[in-house]
């Protein structure tokens, strides 16, 4: 029998750069955000767990296009955003909203659900506030990225940046799963933002050491990216004079500031 602090956290590869991440007590596991079904099927025969319950973030296929695969037919609980249609799973999705708990069983995980509404209109989060070992966790989705946040399809300037203003508010030793390996493009970007960012610099060398031994530079934390992370230091006056200097823009707060940033990371190159 395994002991509570053996749970794991595994960012399971998908796509060219997705992770879903699956978390086990070493015999039942869980996924979050399964776009694809085969990735996750492999690694969990690999380790011999058993799928038991599945978390959706928000509507978009890289996220949930695995689920009905994955499913096929066992009673495997689904949740999901109260606010986003998912077309063909919607009768199996239970729905869950800012607020509300998920509580399982084995593995024994007990989430808090955000609303953290931009990158889609109903975007979720789910946050765990402590593990066994007292670690608390966050399944953010494509909300917040390491260094960067998700592109605003759906929601205002104003919307994403109360959600990363919420999530910047959990405890600083969280960890952050994120559900894209963007880190070192996002660096790339953030250094242009905030270039005399120490800490900053220090993460670009570090993470581009672990991409070139394969290893994904996730999980991230709430305190590093509160120190690196460009879209989470918007009212950072070094910040605001970069954005105002190479855009040749006013910048009037830190609203502003976020806007223009994220307008700018649309086009960077
Ligand atoms: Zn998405």
């Amino acid at each position: 029998m395994n002991s509570p602090l053996e749970y794991e956290y595994v960012p399971v590869p998908a796509f060219d750069d997705n992770y879903i991440w699956v978390v086990s007590d070493g015999r039942n596991a869980i996924a979050v955000d399964p776009g694809e079904a085969a990735p996750v099927r492999a690694y969990l025969a690999k380790r011999g767990w058993r799928l038991v319950a599945i978390l959706l973030t928000h509507h978009h296929n890289d996220h949930v296009g695995g689920v009905a695969d994955l499913l096929n037919g066992q009673r495997v609980p689904v949740y999901g955003p109260a606010g986003e249609a998912l077309g063909p799973l919607d009768p199996f999705v239970t729905r869950v909203k800012g607020g509300d708990r998920v509580q399982l069983a084995a593995p024994a995980l007990d989430f808090t659900v955000l609303d953290v509404p931009g990158h889609t209109r109903g975007h979720i989060a789910y946050f765990q506030a402590g593990d066994p070992a007292g670690v608390p966790h966050l399944f953010c989705g494509d909300t917040l990225f390491a260094c960067g946040c998700g592109r605003l399809f759906e929601g205002s300037p104003a919307q994403m940046l109360a959600s990363l203003d919420s999530l910047a508010a959990l405890p600083g030793k969280t960890e952050v799963h994120c559900a894209h390996e963007y880190t070192l493009s996002n660096i790339r970007f953030a250094l242009a933002c905030d270039p005399d960012n120490a800490a900053l610099h220090t993460w670009s060398r570090d993470a581009a050491a672990l991409r070139e031994r394969g290893v994904p530079t996730l999980p991230t934390t709430i305190a590093h990216e509160r120190a690196v992370n460009p879209f989470l230091r918007a009212g950072d006056p070094s910040v605001q004079a970069s954005l105002a200097d190479q855009l040749h823009e006013t910048v009037s707060d830190r609203l502003a500031a976020f806007t223009l940033m994220r307008e700018w990371k649309n086009r960077f190159r």
